[in-house]
This record gives C-alpha cells, sequence and structure tokens, in this order.
C-alpha cells in the first residue's frame, strides 16, 4: 500500500495548499494539518496506543492524523461517554497518553493518563515512513446498541479499502467539499467524514453541531456532499416541511451533488419527505465499525427506495439462513455475512468474541438480516438479535411495521420490539412517540393502521407511549433499553 494519506505528503512543504477541514471559525489548510500533525507525530513514537479526546474540533483531527503518521494506533472517545463507559474502554484499551485540546476539561476516568495538549498552529517540517498495511491504525469502539461497546482493531489497509471503494461509487474527487455535522470518535463521522477527504485532498466543513440552517449555509456556500444519520435527515425533512421559510434548505439540498444517510436506517417516510421538498433523493450505504463499509447505492444508480445498494467494490456478500446454508433465492430473508479488504483484524483483547464473528472460510457475520433484489441491492430488515419478531410462526421485521406507523400523523417517533407471549411466542409491541401528546392515538386505531397496509400478523398487540425514544449519540435507538 501507497500512503494512506497521499494528499497530505504532496501538499506538506506547500504554502498554497488548498483547506482540509474548517469547524466553525477555524480552518487548516494541507501544509498547515502537515505542519501541525508532524510536530506532534514525532512527539508520539514510541507511544503505544494513544487516546484521543474527540470533540468535534481541528484538534482531533491534527491528533488522529498525527498517530497515524507515526505509526501509533489511535482509541477515539467519546466526550460525552458516562464514566463508567470510559472506564470500561480505557481499561480495555490501556492508552499511553491522551491527546485533547489545548482549553479541554478531562473528567475523572481519565486522571491516571498522561495528557498531551494538541496544538493545531504548532508547525514542524517532517516525512514519516508509512507503516505496514496490517498494523493497527485505529481502535473504534462499537456503538453499544446491542451490548457494551467492543474494540475493533482496523488495519490500514482496511481504511484504504473502503475509502476508495467509496470513491468508486460515490465518483469522490478533490474537488468535493464535506459538510459534515457528526461526531467524530465513531467510523461514520471519522472513517468518512475526516479522513476519506482527507486521502483524496478534498475539505471538511463540520458544523460542530447539526442544524438545518447550518446545513443550508454550507451547502450553498460552495459544499458538495452531505453526510448524515437518519435523525438528522428527520429533522431536515421537518424543517423543510416547517411553516418558517424553508426556500434556502430547499435550494441548498436540491443543489447538492451527493446527500448519503447510514449507520442506522432512514425512515421510508422522511426519505419520501425529502424527495417531494427538493427532487432529490438521500443515497443509503450500510457499514459497521468491523467492516467499515458494505454496501452502498452507487451516486449515478438509479433511485431504488429501501435499499442500501449493492455491495461494493472489494467486497463479497451473501446471506445465510440459521443453519449455516448459504441461501440461493436473494429473496429470502437470511443473515447478511461478509467478506474484503474493508474488514476489521479482531476485537481488542476478546479472542472468542473475534472467532465467533467469522465463519470457517472467513466471512463477517454480521448479524443484520436482509433480502436482496435479483440484481444484489440489499435490503436491510433490522438486527437478528432485536429487530426479528417471531409472532405465530411468522418472522416479522420491525423496521417494516415502523415504515407503516410513520405513516399515520398521529405517530412522531416509533420503536417496534418483540416481547414474550404464551400464544404467539412473541407480540409486537409498538413504542410510540406522538405527534400530539395530548390526544395519541388509539391502540385500535394504529393495529387497524398497520393491518391494513401490511397484514394482520404485522399489527401491533400493545402500544406504549413515551415522550422520546431511548437513543445514542448516533441517533441510534437503544431497543436494549427498551426490554430486548
Ligand atoms: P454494537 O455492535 O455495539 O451493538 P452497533 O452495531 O450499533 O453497536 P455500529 O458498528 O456503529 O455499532 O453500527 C453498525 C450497525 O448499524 C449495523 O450492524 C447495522 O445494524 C446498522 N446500520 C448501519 N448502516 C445502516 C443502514 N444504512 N441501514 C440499516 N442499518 C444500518
Ligand atoms: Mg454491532
Amino acid at each position: 500500500m501507497t500512503s494512506l494519506l497521499p494528499a497530505l505528503d504532496e501538499t506538506s512543504g506547500r504554502a498554497d495548499s488548498p483547506e482540509a477541514v474548517r469547524f466553525g471559525p477555524h480552518a487548516l489548510d494541507y501544509a498547515g494539518l502537515a505542519g501541525a500533525s508532524a510536530a506532534l507525530a514525532a512527539r508520539l513514537a514510541g507511544a503505544g496506543r494513544v487516546a484521543v479526546w474527540a470533540t468535534p474540533t481541528a484538534a482531533t483531527v491534527v491528533a488522529v492524523v498525527a498517530a497515524l503518521r507515526a505509526g501509533v494506533p489511535a482509541v477515539p472517545l467519546n466526550p460525552r461517554t458516562g464514566g463508567r463507559e470510559l472506564a470500561h474502554i480505557l481499561a480495555d484499551s490501556t492508552p499511553s497518553l491522551v491527546l485533547a485540546g489545548a482549553g479541554d476539561e478531562l473528567p475523572d476516568a481519565l486522571d491516571g493518563l498522561e495528557r498531551l495538549d494538541v496544538d493545531p498552529d504548532a508547525r514542524a517540517p517532517g516525512t514519516f515512513p508509512e507503516p505496514p498495511a496490517e498494523s493497527p491504525a485505529l481502535i473504534v469502539y462499537t456503538s453499544g446498541t446491542t451490548g457494551p461497546p467492543k474494540g475493533a482493531v482496523l488495519p490500514r489497509r482496511a481504511l484504504a479499502a473502503s475509502l476508495d471503494a467509496l470513491e468508486d461509487a460515490w465518483a469522490w474527487t478533490a474537488d468535493d467539499v464535506l459538510v459534515h455535522a457528526l461526531p467524530l470518535f465513531h467510523v461514520h463521522g471519522l472513517v468518512l467524514g475526516v479522513l476519506g477527504p482527507l486521502r483524496r485532498g478534498g475539505s471538511v466543513r463540520h458544523l460542530g453541531r447539526f442544524s438545518p440552517e447550518g446545513v443550508a449555509r454550507e451547502l450553498l456556500s460552495g459544499g458538495t456532499m452531505l453526510f448524515g444519520v437518519p435523525t438528522m435527515y428527520h429533522r431536515l425533512a421537518g424543517a423543510l416541511d416547517g411553516a418558517e421559510d424553508s426556500g434556502e434548505l430547499r435550494k441548498a439540498l436540491a443543489g447538492a451533488r451527493l446527500l448519503v444517510s447510514g449507520s442506522a436506517a432512514l425512515p421510508l417516510h422522511d426519505h419520501e419527505r425529502i424527495t417531494a421538498a427538493t427532487g432529490r433523493r438521500v443515497v443509503e450505504r450500510y457499514g459497521m465499525t468491523e467492516t467499515l463499509m458494505n454496501t452502498g447505492v452507487r451516486a449515478d444508480a438509479a433511485p431504488r427506495a429501501g435499499t442500501v445498494g449493492p455491495p461494493l467494490a472489494g467486497v463479497e456478500l451473501r446471506l445465510v439462513e440459521e443453519d449455516g446454508t448459504v441461501l440461493e433465492d436473494p429473496a429470502s430473508l437470511g443473515e447478511i455475512q461478509v467478506r474484503g479488504p474493508n474488514l476489521f483484524t479482531g476485537y481488542l483483547n476478546r479472542p472468542d468474541a473475534t472467532a465467533a464473528a467469522f465463519t470457517e472460510d472467513g466471512f463477517f457475520r454480521t448479524g443484520d438480516m436482509a433480502t436482496a433484489d435479483p440484481d444484489g441491492y440489499v435490503r436491510i430488515v433490522g438486527r437478528r438479535a432485536t429487530d426479528l419478531i417471531k409472532s405465530g410462526g411468522y418472522k416479522i421485521g420491525a423496521g417494516e411495521i415502523e415504515n407503516a406507523l410513520l405513516e399515520h400523523p398521529g405517530v412522531r417517533e416509533v420503536a417496534v420490539t418483540g416481547e414474550p407471549d404464551p400464544d404467539l411466542g412473541e407480540r409486537i409491541v409498538a413504542w410510540v412517540v406522538p405527534s400530539d401528546a395530548g390526544s395519541p392515538p388509539g391502540e385500535r386505531e394504529l393495529a387497524d393502521h398497520v393491518a391494513e397496509l401490511l397484514a394482520p400478523h404485522k399489527r401491533p398487540r400493545v402500544v406504549r407511549l413515551l415522550d422520546a425514544l431511548p437513543r445514542n449519540d448516533l441517533g441510534k435507538i437503544m431497543k436494549r433499553s427498551l426490554g430486548v
């Protein structure tokens, strides 16, 4: 493998280099990023692993790039993580240092760690030999949606392979300016959102905090692409529908080259509202911390609702039955298994979990269930553990019922789960955040709505009202907090 960040090497020492990252008023061009990361990298030699206090700032980008250049694995930490989870991640990853912005206040859990302040204004010359392709570049903790977060060890080879596959799918070039509002401690925001542009010499504008106005402003002033999670598109859809003047936002989204959603399923209802208002379709891609990106709708593909697209270049994907049989008929439901250069090397300190995650022939068991169209477009039904309900002899995907319920005007947000039932095996439960808390839709009304749209056996038997759904920092619904 040649360099992971070739654009950085090419521009180091050049004064006229293009903008690399911008966080509010703080921008770094490629020469500045090369200089600041070289200054820090020189201090990291031999550091073992380094933790990065991953606030959405230029300091975080400099810290990660410096670690990559020094060949020292970086462990991005979520600054909003509670003490117990942080303690678990630190005990598991045993970093020798924590890199943080000069003004950052660190919690007590980090007290025992040596701290090194990152100075984005430092400059030093320096070239660094490219570490081996299989050496660990990042250790990223999974989102903890289904259990305690696991540290996925990502080699440089996987980062390069996945970013190149996305370049191919999305015709991603150095001219692209990515509008970014995601956190920098997961692969979506860090690998796709930061290293993606940096690998090819493009630029990133980070909003700090997501807002529809910020998205509109950046897309109308040079931004070409937007990467977001479904909760962001939900808010954009709401802002487009809003009573206030949404003309700017409409124009901004309509003019963007690419709108991408990932990390969780994009509800069809939001997808359609955005298309209706802007004429644009949101492109979905499907990935995991462990595998980086597996599938994605190509930028030049004809729109097809409800799919995450075909496997990306270099990715082998198959659907497998519970007993391990590979499905011949893609229209049947099976677990997604993937193999390719995009895969991690294993979970940190979890040889058993790593062994259990791979098949004998080297495919990774994703735990996600899907069907596929005849031409290989994947349709995710949900996670085997939390989204597949076995009721009355049927296997029912929670997502389909959630999409149907979201079409009801009385439902603002919803999560569907299964719970034990003496007659049915499992009964379908809908956890509903009503549009109007004063007059929520009735249980019977919602059951009839689903029975009519889908089928009678897919209707919820129980409706539970909530003020808000339990979500993590990426906006993913934490179904395990709903007793699944
Ligand atoms: P944990 O593994 O700790 O329980 P997690 O699986 O949520 O948490 P991530 O690696 O961040 O951690 O998320 C990967 C999962 O996100 C996938 O396995 C899949 O279930 C879901 N996902 C990602 N993209 C999509 C998408 N476009 N549509 C539907 N689901 C998606
Ligand atoms: Mg997972």
